[in-house]
């Protein structure tokens, strides 16, 4: 969005305002290099993941300098090296997905730094997604548009510590399974995807049980988080039997 301001600056204030910017266990993972790091510290980083080509070494090589010169710490004692393979940019959209959940997975930890529980541990079903507020956001025609921000809520089960996360990121970490279901005060709606519509209207014509939803739960008036909106979705009353 800020471009222009990016294009003027030199390499190191880019770093500088790229890393700095980061919150601490997030991702950094500079387009066409191959490589993954994690900020782990407040002038640290770690490089997680380097890709098996020689592009991707001499990208470590040069982004290892280009950091240590603005001052921050590269940590490289723990690097996998990914192999390199030709794949199409969705398989490889897909993998480097599947890579970053698996870090987020393994490495994200509670706030609390006596606790140190993992937060793939948290009871992530239990998540609380809450709106937090309004901004104006400018698509790449310059249009202006009212974006709602949405905060995830999950509580650590060993220390009670509450943790707010972006979606992006609570995404990231619960999985595609956990997104397709959300729970509202009165229901828990499931997505469902177009095999099982035709099967379950195949097999119950104007079933009751499913709806589409809008902006609001239906049941009980709540708002529904974007990406739970415009889907077909089978509701269930909370604390009603398994059928
Ligand atoms: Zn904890």
């Amino acid at each position: 969005m800020k471009s222009t301001k990016h294009d003027e600056a030199t390499p190191e204030q880019q770093v500088e305002l790229l890393l700095s910017g980061l919150a601490i266990g997030a991702l950094w993972e500079p387009a066409g290099h191959g490589l993954t790091y994690m900020k782990t510290g407040d002038r640290e980083v770690e490089l997680m993941v380097q890709q098996d080509n020689a592009e991707s070494a001499q990208s470590r090589v040069r982004l290892g300098i280009l950091m240590a010169k603005t001052g921050w710490q590269v940590k490289e004692d723990n690097v996998q090296i990914a192999p390199s393979e030709n794949l199409s940019p969705q398989q490889q959209y897909m993998k480097e997905q599947m890579k970053r959940q698996e870090i987020a997975q393994s490495t994200w930890k509670c706030t609390n730094p006596d606790c140190g529980c993992l937060l793939s541990a948290f009871p992530l079903e239990d998540a609380t997604w809450l709106l937090v507020g309004q901004d104006k956001i400018t698509d790449d025609e310059g249009n202006e548009h009212d974006a709602e921000i949405w905060a995830v809520n999950i509580t650590c089960p060993v220390c009670s510590t509450l943790i707010s996360m972006e979606p992006l990121e609570f995404a990231m970490l619960a999985g595609d399974d956990l997104m397709m279901s959300y729970r509202t005060p009165k229901v828990q709606l499931e997505a469902l995807d177009r095999n099982t519509i035709v099967r379950m209207i195949d097999s119950n014509p104007g079933a009751d049980n499913i709806i589409i939803t809008g902006s609001f739960c239906p049941f009980s008036g709540a708002l529904l988080p974007p990406h739970v909106r415009g889907a077909v979705v089978m509701w269930k009353g909370i604390g009603e039997e398994e059928e």
